[in-house]
């Protein structure tokens, strides 16, 4: 081999030596001198008090009219026709006024909170909440039913009264 090649490599070596003693020395640093950013999540909460700025789009319900105790929703459909990621599944029954959802699933595990749903619905009956946390054992605890989708908006504030 000739000569300015081994000295290249040499160099080469120097320069990756001094790269990994480099990184080793603010490694070493952060760990001794940083105060920890993270958490385990979701064995620990970040902050109990935490709360997402306004207009934050997290995961869905259906909004209850308080006035009737009924749900919004005329099961027209639009919401399952809009999203992209095919999550939602609605049945309704009744005609006019009176139509209603019978069935209504959203699958939390496939949304990637795009907004679409919530945006086209005509009736103000679907929302994005501030809430999320979402993580489950099983997946298929994903799949949020009627009850579910009802109870996770309760309380919540509504992405048009938060934009
Ligand atoms: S937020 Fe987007 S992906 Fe999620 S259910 Fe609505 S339209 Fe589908
Ligand atoms: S949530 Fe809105 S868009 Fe979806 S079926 Fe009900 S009324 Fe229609």
């Amino acid at each position: 081999m000739p000569q300015h090649n081994v000295l290249d490599l040499l160099a080469d070596m120097a320069s990756g030596a001094k790269s990994i003693v480099d990184g080793m020395r603010i490694t070493l640093h952060s760990l001794v001198f940083h105060e920890k950013v993270t958490d385990q999540y979701p064995h620990r909460n970040p902050d109990d008090n935490y709360q997402p700025g306004p207009g934050y789009r997290g995961m869905l319900g259906l909004i209850t009219d308080p006035e009737t105790g009924q749900l919004n929703c005329t099961a027209c459909g639009q919401c399952q026709k809009v999203c992209p990621d095919n999550c939602i599944a609605v049945e309704g029954e009744g005609k006019g006024k009176e139509r209603k959802p019978v069935r209504f699933t959203i699958d939390m595990a496939k949304c990637m909170y795009c907004g679409l749903c919530a945006e086209v619905c005509p009736f103000d009956a679907l929302t994005m909440t501030p809430k999320y946390t979402g993580s489950v054992e099983r997946i298929e605890d994903l799949i949020w039913d009627l009850d579910r989708l009802r109870a996770e908006a309760e309380g919540m504030p509504h992405i048009s009264q938060v934009e």
